[in-house]
């Protein structure tokens, strides 16, 4: 699938080949390290279902990743990156339904936003770039190995993935059972339908409605189910166990608690090594989402003119884990922050002792705010004698280019 293009400095340094990132572990509940070998770091991050794209809640998703993606190619850590596009999904063919228009259009059309604003926010692009139907061939494979693995029921037309209570995810050991069928409910799984044998069983070969794409297969017509399309996908396209699986918090559960339990049950292995998963940005008091109507988009922001580097920077004042409410007064405080970092540091340099403090902050869990704080008290060197170009160092740790953006 076609993805995006950014254009600014990444350097490598040699200082730091001895470190490694030090990042939160959803599963562990602790900040552990990405082992560093001589292995390219294998990232998959669950990427946008195309009817709603890049409000800022996904920018501060992706933003995190790129982040953690920067820090570690800094340090001389090679990253392989997937992030994929549910483009098969129910909340874009109900989109479509109530807008009368063709949900391939939609896909098109939210897609070429997105890839806008990512650009423009000059967020990595991932390695692979992954869409649902493109691979669907694989998915399906997926699907009928884990029907013929016994690992399945069927109701009517359709089959369900058989959770085990005794190897439910470490993800939601804190979670009561009843806690998860009210997220699992919340969050799309049909908790209450007649004929199952668990609550929690997630879909994973659903019957399509008459306006909806689906296949025909030895097993039945249909479409695939959510979570089975990214372990296709993660197991295609890097290599297993992963180093990071990444998304928002709302994908702890059912998704990836789920997308593990089915990893392993169709003989991929263990998923992931790490869970990362980005804080909720809220509005005017909830979470942004579409049925509160709370939605701000990054394209509305710069269509009011605001820089998209502003933007940026406003996002980075949030630690990634932290869940956190977006008004106008975060782009007022980002822009006054932008314009004294561009007048104080744009051509100057720093030494070698505070890029280690910069540095060490990245690593430690990626205190982004903490590094913003200190370019702000750091007095900088006229003279490129010993010292580092802080233009590069904010242009490959931080993604921020200083100066040309108000
Ligand atoms: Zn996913």
């Amino acid at each position: 699938m076609k993805s995006w293009t950014v254009d600014t400095e990444n350097i490598v340094s040699k200082h730091f080949e001895t470190l490694t990132l030090n990042i939160y572990d959803t599963k562990s509940q602790k900040i552990q390290p990405i082992r560093r070998t001589d292995r390219t770091i294998q990232i998959y991050v669950c990427g946008i279902t195309p009817y709603d794209s890049a409000h800022l809640g996904h920018a501060f998703t992706y933003l995190a990743f790129d982040l953690m993606i920067r820090s570690m190619n800094f340090i001389g850590m090679k990253t392989k990156y997937v992030q994929n596009v549910t483009d098969i999904d129910d909340p874009l063919f109900e989109r479509a339904r109530k807008s009368g228009i063709n949900w391939q259009q939609i896909v098109n059309s939210q897609l070429d936003i997105y890839r806008a604003d990512m650009s423009k926010l000059n967020i990595l692009p991932p390695t692979e770039f992954v869409g649902v139907m493109e691979n669907m061939d694989l998915i399906i494979k997926g699907i009928g190995k884990s029907i013929a693995g016994k690992s399945t029921y069927k109701i009517d037309t359709e089959f369900y993935f058989k959770t085990q209570k005794n190897i439910q995810s470490k993800l939601v050991e804190n979670f009561s059972r009843e806690d998860l069928i009210v997220l699992a409910k919340e969050r799309g799984c049909d908790t209450e339908r007649a004929g199952k044998r668990d609550p929690l069983d997630p879909i994973l070969w659903k019957a399509s409605k008459a306006d909806e794409p689906s296949w025909t297969e030895s097993f039945g017509t249909g479409r695939p189910g959510w979570h089975i399309q990214c372990i296709c996908l993660a197991n295609k396209f890097a290599l297993l166990p992963l180093d990071i699986q990444g998304g928002g918090k709302d994908l702890i559960f059912p998704h990836h608690a789920m997308s593990e339990e089915q990893s392993e049950s169709l003989g991929f292995g263990e998923l992931a090594l790490n869970y990362c998963h980005v804080g909720m940005v809220s509005y005017q008091g909830s979470k942004m989402s579409k049925s509160k109507g709370n939605l701000v988009f990054v394209h509305e922001l710069l269509n009011q003119g605001i820089s998209p580097m502003i933007i940026r920077l406003a996002l980075m004042l949030h630690h990634w884990q932290d869940d956190w409410e977006y008004d106008s007064d975060n782009i007022e405080q980002s822009t006054k922050i932008y314009l004294t970092l561009s007048q104080n540091l744009g051509t100057k340099y720093m030494s070698k002792a505070d890029l280690d403090i910069i540095v060490n902050l990245c690593l430690n869990n990626l205190d982004i705010p903490k590094v913003i704080s200190f370019f702000l008290e750091l007095k900088p060197l006229a003279h490129s004698d010993d010292g580092f170009a802080i233009d590069s160092v904010l242009q490959s740790l931080l993604g921020l280019k200083l100066g040309s953006a108000i």
